[in-house]
């Protein structure tokens, strides 16, 4: 492969790292590339050109042409898997292009994800499937859109070949931008190998790029891992309150940026389930979305570990200053939920019944088997219409098992200065109306693989969009799904 073009300015940093971080590889070229989504707007972001690539952007979106500059690596990199360590595993199937410099001066990684085989690939063919493409395609920019930290999708091609997976399905080759890939497991590589230039070097790197006001730090390192503490812990909350769970929340999926990363079988809930799990690999529950927040911090125990040696020089002072990180984070987790919830429940001040107040609601959720998203819909909807027997409530089934719930929670919001509409507006913008629902996202695969047709997906995307408010002409987005059409399982489709 020979460099063309130019179209993207690549500034490339981690390549700077040592040989050992990476394995140097291009892509493998396919057959018949066309592309599926080009995301203009974050060419934008990206001072990219967004009408050059719309019209040139196959060749470098299917790793047919390396984009001059280009970095072509696997990063390197290890982890728990379900608890279980696994030394090596590393970018087995996806390929970083480069590093472009966004409109904010940030940096920004450009990855091709499905681009073939690397030295990391093990029994993987290094390629990926289209529905799972399209599927991190929508969930990613969903996510982006409802304000969550997350890679995003800037292309998606069809690759004109198979792959092989349950049956032969399309290949497809999936151009993802993360803050970085560095992750929880990048550190455990370098840490299990008790190689500690490498792991300082990788530390440093990481405060660079991402926690550059660790080096006005007495303790740099120990302030890395508070920041990555920190950002997990409200990013998860984030999560929380949306009804996202993660599905593989492995040290491998655990970006130390803060973002939402490796969207596998990640799913949202529909009708309200703290002990919801929807991944089929997960049979344990470990991911189950009430657990979500006990794994964050179970993943930054093993990220803590391999800090240790920079934490302190007396091992048992180390230690206990990582113990301490890891063991706030419950607490500052508890905080952000209760602050998320006061906002979904239109609240602007604290009240000590407030923890009761929510409990009550959710477990009314849990028993009547509602509707998460909804639920707070119709809540929003029924601030602004302050008769007890508001039309609103008729959503929830039966109402009355609510009343005695709805009175205490409206006499909680009397108590507060706020006019009944302005309250229903704020809620409006913390409690989405639109989210990827499972049976949504599967039809818009469905129709692009079973059909060729791409405009189910591309409705929903655009949809998605914009969560905060309900699409008039497309009212199927916001509906739970019907019984049938419950989709209670969902695959890493690796
Ligand atoms: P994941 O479950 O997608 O987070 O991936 C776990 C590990 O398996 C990572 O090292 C991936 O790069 C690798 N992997 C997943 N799918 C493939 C594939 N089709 N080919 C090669 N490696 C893969
Ligand atoms: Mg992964």
């Amino acid at each position: 492969m020979s460099p063309t073009k130019a179209p993207f300015s690549f500034d490339n940093s981690y390549q700077k790292l040592p040989g050992h971080f990476y394995a140097g590889v291009s892509p493998t070229p396919v057959r018949e590339p066309r592309l599926i989504q080009l995301n203009k707007d974050l060419c934008k972001e990206l001072e990219i050109d967004p009408e050059f690539l719309a019209e040139n952007g196959v060749p470098f979106f299917s790793g047919n042409e390396a984009p001059q500059g280009a970095a072509h690596i696997a990063q390197v990199y290890a982890g728990h898997q379900f608890g279980n360590f696994v030394p090596q595993l590393g970018d087995g199937r996806a390929i970083l292009l480069g590093e472009v410099l966004d409109r904010h001066g940030l940096r920004r990684d450009i990855q091709l994800k499905g681009a073939g085989p690397t030295p990391f690939s093990r029994r993987g063919d290094g390629r990926a499937a289209l529905g799972p493409v399209l599927r991190e395609y929508l969930l990613s920019e969903a996510m982006h859109a409802l304000g969550i930290p997350t890679t995003r999708a800037l292309a998606a091609v069809s690759t004109g070949e198979s792959v092989q997976r349950e049956g032969a399905e399309q290949g497809a080759i999936f151009t993802r931008v993360a803050a970085s890939h560095v992750r929880v497991g990048t550190f455990e590589y370098f840490s299990a190998r008790e190689d500690e230039v490498s792991l300082k070097q990788l530390a440093d790197y990481v405060i660079h790029r991402h926690y550059p006001e660790c080096l006005a730090s007495e303790r740099p390192y120990l302030k890395l891992l508070e920041r990555v503490a920190e950002r997990q812990t409200l990013l998860v909350s984030r999560w929380m309150q949306v009804g996202f769970i993660h599905g593989v929340m492995n040290t491998d999926n655990m970006a130390v940026s803060g973002e939402t990363i490796d969207y596998g079988p990640c799913a949202f809930l529909d009708h309200y389930n703290p002990d919801m799990v929807f991944s089929a690999i997960d049979r344990g529950g470990r991911y189950a979305f009430s657990n979500q927040p006990r794994i964050a911090q179970w993943n930054l125990a093993r990220f803590a570990e391999t800090l240790l040696p920079f934490l302190d020089p007396a091992p048992e002072e180390a230690l206990r200053l990582a113990m301490e990180v890891i063991t706030k984070m419950p607490e500052q987790a508890e905080e952000h939920r209760m602050a998320g919830l006061r906002a979904k429940f239109g609240l602007a001040t604290t009240a000590p019944e407030d923890a009761a107040l929510f409990e009550g609601f959710f477990k009314l959720l849990q028993e009547s088997e509602a509707d998460f998203t909804l639920s707070f819909r119709a809540l929003c909807a029924a601030a602004a219409n302050t008769q007890s027997e508001a039309a609103e409530l008729q959503f929830f089934s039966p109402p009355e098992a609510f009343d005695p719930w709805v009175k205490q929670w409206r006499s909680r919001c009397e108590r507060e200065p706020i006019h009944p509409a302005e309250r229903a507006v704020a809620m409006r913008q913390v409690n989405p109306a639109v989210i990827p629902r499972n049976h949504r996202v599967a039809e818009a695969i469905s129709a692009a693989s079973q059909s060729g047709d791409f405009s189910v997906f591309e409705r929903l995307l655009n949809t998605l969009k914009r969560p905060f408010e309900a699409p008039r002409d497309f009212p199927e987005a916001v509906a739970q799904p019907l019984p049938h059409e419950r989709v209670l399982r969902t695959f890493c489709g690796t």
